[in-house]
């Protein structure tokens, strides 16, 4: 059902249905987070490794308090942040949570009003992306629709996303605070405005299980210059032929496709950004629209220094690991 009343959306959470809606960050694909069973569906229709855990989605502060151990700099970090498009690990208080098995749960209040709405109507909802497991998070409707129609209970109809990019994640269950996942909000920005250490771990993964699994990825091959070749170049240097401007309603026969700064002879599968933050929100439009135009070559420019740039490189690499 694809809607535009929260009120429907929210009473077919409460009877066990699963929903998409969208939040500031990407689309998520939701459940009570208080249904075990239905939180379950959501890795079968999502094919996500159960051992990886979900967001829950909260209205309000208070809530939280309900639920999780919300320590003074969790109040600062709350206080500052949300709502907003960063996720804090804390320890639970009760079982009451879908939690993975895990004695922490992650949480985020969505800077979004139907979002907002829905959760306060229906109670905290787990929602990861929505998106199958290893493809980039979507960020328009028109990719749901087509992904998802007939596969779930509901799809709110509401503003899209702004940030296109998933919220940033740091666990606050331990003495220091430590990032576990780059994203919307840069980190540096967090580390300025409180005065705080944020710590980088080499391997987040040991803390955060969905960090190990390959995300983001293509089907085409990506390259990430710092500048970016021609298509002359890149056909030479691939020894292959595309017919990147020609008219050919054969989309197949174009094999190229490249996002940055700097592009003369640019062509529809092209995507030019203008600074970092409009590269991280183009970013996974950009990939997903690689693979429905069969794009075999995808040439990524190195974002600028600076804010955001973390997140991008972050995406980048994990797009182009195999
Ligand atoms: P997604 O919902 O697909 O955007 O991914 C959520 C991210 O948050 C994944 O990388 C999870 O591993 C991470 N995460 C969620 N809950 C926890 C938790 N309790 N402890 C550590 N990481 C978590
Ligand atoms: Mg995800």
């Amino acid at each position: 059902m694809f809607t535009e009343s929260v009120e429907k959306l929210a009473s077919i959470l409460k009877n066990g249905g699963i929903v998409i809606f969208p939040t500031e960050t990407v689309y998520g694909i939701g459940a009570l987070a208080t249904n075990t069973e239905a939180c379950l569906r959501i890795y079968a229709i999502k094919n996500r490794p159960s051992d990886n855990p979900l967001i829950i989605h909260f209205a309000d502060k208070s809530e939280i308090e309900k639920y999780c151990e919300v320590s003074s700099l969790a109040k600062v970090l709350l206080n500052e942040f949300s709502p907003g498009p960063l996720t804090l690990v804390l320890k639970k208080k009760n079982d009451s949570l879908f939690s993975c098995g895990l004695s922490t749960v992650a949480v985020r209040i969505p800077d979004h009003i139907e979002a907002r709405k829905l959760i306060s109507l229906a109670g905290p909802i787990a929602a990861p992306s929505a998106n199958p497991s290893g493809k980039p998070s979507y960020t328009k409707m028109e990719d749901v629709l087509e992904e998802f129609s007939g596969k779930v209970d509901g799809i709110l109809r509401a503003t899209e996303p702004s940030y296109s990019m998933e919220s940033t994640v740091l666990d606050l269950s331990q003495e220091k605070v430590i990032l576990l996942r780059t994203g919307s909000i840069d980190r540096r920005i967090i580390e300025t405005r409180l005065g705080i250490q944020v710590e980088v771990l080499e391997s987040p993964e040991i803390i955060s299980p969905g960090m190990k699994y390959r995300h983001y990825a293509p089907n085409g091959k990506i390259f990430i210059s710092k500048i970016l070749p021609s298509i002359q170049e890149i056909q030479s240097k691939h020894k292959i032929l595309s017919n990147h401007f020609g008219n050919s309603s054969d989309k197949s026969i174009s094999k190229i496709a490249r996002i940055g700064f700097g592009m003369s002879d640019v062509s529809n599968f092209d995507k030019m950004v203008f600074n970092n933050l409009d590269y991280m929100k183009s970013l996974y439009k950009f990939l997903l629209d690689c693979d429905k135009t069969n794009i075999e070559i995808i040439y990524c420019q190195e974002p600028y220094d600076g804010e955001f740039a973390d997140t991008i490189w972050d995406r980048l690499n994990k797009a182009s690991s195999t």
